[in-house]
């Protein structure tokens, strides 16, 4: 796992939200969550890493993982990219609720959450998405095997 994050996110951040495009309609089995259609588009999930910010983000980056949370199955299907992201130290909840936009499958991400969010995926307006593309750090895409 040697993908840069650039910049590497302060020490105090906790909380992380990634931009992620879908480029044609894509049926996702999510999990216990079940079946769910996600309309192309832009959207926006918040997470949170106590300990290793940094390590969070790589896996999220990187295509090849075991599915575990919500947003790896998502993240697993065809035409899904991460297109940003970025970091704060305020609460994920909190974050996630200041950022609007609409929540379309009720749960996601969302199973520690006991703030009442609904969910930690919101769906994005084409508007909103492009503006927060602009404020976004880019994943680095220099992934390479170790040792080559
Ligand atoms: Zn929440």
């Amino acid at each position: 796992m040697n993908a840069a994050l650039n910049p590497p996110p302060p020490s105090t951040h906790c909380s992380y939200q990634l931009l992620i495009r879908v480029e044609a309609p894509a049926t996702v089995r999510v999990g216990a969550l079940g079946v769910h259609r996600f309309d192309a588009g832009w959207y926006l999930y918040t997470g949170s890493a106590r300990r290793s910010l940094t390590a969070r983000l790589t896996r999220h980056l990187r295509r090849e993982k075991k599915l575990r949370w919500h947003i790896d199955h998502l993240l697993a299907a065809p035409g899904v990219t991460v297109t940003g992201w970025r970091t704060s130290a305020r609460s994920e909840c909190a974050w996630n609720r200041a950022i609007g936009g609409k929540v379309v499958m009720p749960g996601f991400g969302a199973s520690d959450c006991r703030s009442g969010c609904g969910a930690h995926l919101k769906r994005l307006s084409d508007s909103k998405g492009c503006e927060l593309q602009a404020r976004f750090h880019s994943p680095s895409t220099k992934t390479r095997p170790p040792g080559r």
